[in-house]
This record gives C-alpha cells, sequence and structure tokens, in this order.
C-alpha cells in the first residue's frame, strides 16, 4: 500500500449497490498503522464526484441503512435535473456529505467514539472507487 517516498496510501473499494455506506475503519486503521506516524492528523479522502466519506455509528448496521434512505428520500435520483449523464443525485450527494474527513491520529490508532466508524459513500454505484489517506505527523 505505502511505498517510501510516497506517504499517500490508497485504499481500493469495490460497492455493489446503486447507493451504500462502506465501512472502512479496519483498513483505515491498518493504512495508519502501516504508515509509522504514531501522533498526527489522517485526511482520509476520496477522488470521486459521486462518492463522499462521512463517520457516523457503525455499531447498528441500520444506522447506515437508515442514512441511505433519508439522503435518497432528500435528494431524488430523478429530479428535472440537467446534467447529462443522468446522475446528478449522486453529485448533490457528494457535495453534501463531503469528499474527506480529518481524523486525530494518537498512539498510531484514529482515535474515534465508541461508536464511531469510517464510511465509504457510494452514490452512483456498482463500481471500483479509491480512497487516499496520508498522515501528517505532529
Ligand atoms: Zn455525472
Amino acid at each position: 500500500m505505502t511505498d517510501k517516498g510516497n506517504p499517500m496510501t490508497t485504499i481500493q473499494i469495490d460497492s455493489r449497490q446503486r447507493v451504500e455506506l462502506l465501512d472502512i475503519t479496519d483498513q483505515v486503521r491498518q493504512a495508519i498503522r502501516a504508515g509509522g506516524i504514531r501522533d498526527g492528523l489522517a485526511v482520509v479522502y476520496t477522488p470521486h464526484t459521486t462518492a463522499a466519506i462521512t463517520i457516523n455509528e457503525n455499531a447498528d448496521p441500520d444506522v447506515a441503512r437508515d442514512l441511505v434512505t433519508a439522503l435518497n428520500k432528500l435528494v431524488p435520483f430523478d429530479d428535472h435535473y440537467r446534467h447529462s449523464e443522468g446522475n446528478s443525485a449522486a453529485h448533490v450527494k457528494s457535495t453534501l456529505v463531503g469528499a474527506s474527513e480529518t481524523l486525530i491520529v494518537q498512539d498510531g490508532t484514529p482515535v474515534l467514539g465508541t461508536w464511531q466508524g469510517i464510511y465509504f459513500c457510494e452514490f452512483d454505484g456498482p463500481r471500483r472507487r479509491q480512497v487516499h489517506l496520508r498522515v501528517i505527523g505532529a
């Protein structure tokens, strides 16, 4: 994943649904550990215009499902959009949720609340996606 001289790690993700939240907490934890920086900040970033990164509860999987339901209700798939590609709903969701999260890294692990997990948000799947991670020591 990380090679010397390139402090950015890339996580590959294969989404399976049109819209879904995928828990990537373990992959992010592993990548931070492998990077070797014990204390600092980690940026988790996805370079796609129809996807996002968020942090929310991962204890009850129904929370992620409810987020998908609510976002689909908030941003209908068809709503007289102008964008000819036909995936404007996915672009809107991507901007609402955001392309990145910043994590505090302490003792080589991200500081998360007991119920928090890191999610990759797919809004125009299924497809192969990437999440970039970079840790800055402080
Ligand atoms: Zn588009």
